[in-house]
């Protein structure tokens, strides 16, 4: 069986086809800069075990000659001989609202309901339709197949994704929150009851997705009862450019003293914050490195970034009463082991001990990086969001035949 996993954004798809015999990937690629002069586009598969790479620059105008390129890099380089032939297409949906909760059968209702939920997700779901209406005309013959980052969190209860404010702002115009990662938090779950040979229905979890964008997610039984980001990503954790939290009268303040309008506060928010509001720099690998130099802006960069995690690690230990496991994962979650070690110090009244010397180890794959003895175990699980769409995917067209 084989699928195709898409990522379309606005002006990219990104784009892995695998064997779902073996979960497998195939070929992956990359098509960027859609709609101007220079666009690239880019494939990875193997020739008898040899991994190669083609790229091709030309201009790509839109999101249809930019999948009519991949299906023929894809032809090109033997891994199927149709786009037709698949088994399945997958296609990410970061924002699917209230509306759902489980991956779904792309049919006219679906793809209307991700356009009706654009004022929600403004960046992503305009260039998620394009990529999927392309795809259902390309592939005509394929079951497609949506996936979404919020359906994981469909499981919060309303007292947790409410906000505070006039409640009829929630039934009026759905803002509550929603969180996203969804997909990631899923697959680690899922992955950290296999390893710990677990029920995943009986495993309470904490699971911090550390990257570009971060967030961390409370799981009880399997499924998730709160997470940090809310109506948007820019909730919560203290990320690369985004601030996560704040006090919500900072953008009032700005405001009235200097003026800012809506889209000056959505830039410094979503876009000068953060990790690199603090210290001009956004990549973790950087500040590690500025910070082991003595620089003390990157250092308080961390301290922050560390401190804003432990105090999630807190609430959501009390959230969920009991806790079994801690989940670190994306690209500085699997990759940076002072975030791990800080973020999770003198936390051993909650019962989270971490072995130092387990946690500076490679983590290429699951790790327990917590002392034998210690109540919650602390792992760390390489992510794979591109697979559990498949995953989904799979099962969604094994229903439906
Ligand atoms: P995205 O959210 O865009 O998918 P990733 O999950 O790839 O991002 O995470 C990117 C972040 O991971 C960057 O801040 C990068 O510096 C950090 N990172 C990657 N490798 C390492 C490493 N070896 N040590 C510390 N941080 C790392």
């Amino acid at each position: 069986m084989k699928i195709l996993v898409l990522n379309a954004g606005s002006s990219s798809v990104k784009y892995q086809l695998f064997n779902m015999e073996t979960n497998a990937v195939l070929a992956s690629g990359l098509i960027e800069q859609i709609g101007e002069n220079e666009s690239n586009a880019k494939i990875k598969y193997f020739d008898n075990g040899v991994e190669r790479v083609v790229e091709r620059q030309s201009s790509i105008k839109n999101h249809e000659v930019a999948l009519k390129i991949m299906s023929t890099l894809l032809i090109e380089s033997g891994v199927i001989a149709d786009l037709n032939d698949l088994d399945g297409i997958g296609h990410r949906v970061v924002q699917g609202g209230a509306s759902f909760s489980e991956p779904e059968v792309v049919t006219e209702y679906v793809t209307a309901e991700i356009e009706r939920l654009i004022p929600l997700g403004p960046l992503h779901n305009p260039g998620h339709l394009a990529g999927i209406k392309v795809s259902l005309e390309q592939s005509p013959t394929v079951p497609q197949v949506v996936v979404f980052d919020t359906a994981f969190h469909s499981s919060m209860p309303k007292h947790a994704y409410l906000y505070a404010i006039p409640y009829k702002f929630y039934e009026d115009l759905k803002i509550r929150r929603y969180g996203f990662h969804g997909t990631s938090h899923r697959f680690v779950v899922k992955e950290a009851a296999k390893y710990l040979n677990r029920d995943i229905n009986t495993l309470n979890a904490i699971t911090l997705h550390l990257g570009n964008g971060a967030s961390v997610c409370a799981v009880k039984d399997g499924k998730s009862i709160d997470t940090s980001m809310g109506l948007t990503p820019l909730e919560g954790l203290i990320m690369g450019t985004r601030s996560g939290d704040l006090d919500p009268a900072v953008l009032f303040f700005l405001a009235r003293t200097l003026g800012y309008t809506i889209e000056d506060l959505d830039k410094l928010l979503n876009k000068q914050s953060g990790l690199k509001g603090i210290c001009g720099n956004n990549d973790m690998r950087e500040i590690d490195k500025l910070a082991a130099d003595g620089d003390s802006q990157a250092q308080l960069a961390l301290d922050m970034f560390n401190y804003r995690i432990k105090k999630y690690i807190g609430s959501y230990s009390a959230v969920l009463g009991r806790l079994d496991c801690i989940i670190f994962t994306g690209g500085i979650g699997e990759n940076d082991s002072d975030v791990r070690l800080n973020s999770c110090s003198n936390l051993g009244i909650l019962g989270i001990h971490i072995d130092p010397v387990a946690n500076n180890q490679r983590c290429r794959e699951i790790t327990t990086i917590s002392t034998p003895d210690s109540p919650v175990k602390v792992l760390v699980i390489p992510t794979n969001e591109e697979l559990e769409i498949a995953l989904q995917t799979k099962e969604v067209v094994e229903k439906i035949h």
